[in-house]
């Protein structure tokens, strides 16, 4: 979904930035302003790349690296039934172990 070019050309030039405000910006505002660059430019290549496809797949639950969390399925330790959510539907049990 994210183009892998762009990726590393935004990776490398935050990258670049963010050197670039340590020095400019006294610690720990430098700091600061490099993790915001670093946790802004995926969330904005994210959106990009949503809109590129039109919403299309956004709401299909797989969303590629970034839906995966979204959709976290666990195993239950106690008969071994695939289930969503805290508690086992089947036994009750909330003995489980997540499943990727
Ligand atoms: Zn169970």
């Amino acid at each position: 979904m994210i183009n892998y070019k762009t990726y590393l050309i935004f990776l490398f030039g935050s990258l670049a930035v963010s050197i670039g405000l340590q020095m400019l910006l006294p610690w720990p505002f430098g700091l600061m302003a490099a993790l915001a660059i670093f946790i802004v430019f995926p969330l904005f290549l994210r959106n990009r790349a949503l809109k590129r496809m039109g919403g299309m797949g956004s709401d299909s639950g797989g969303g590629g690296f970034f839906g995966q969390s979204q959709g976290v399925k666990y195993i239950c330790l106690a008969c071994n039934n695939r289930f969503k959510g805290g508690i086992c539907p089947r036994c009750g049990s909330k003995m489980k172990r997540a499943d990727f």
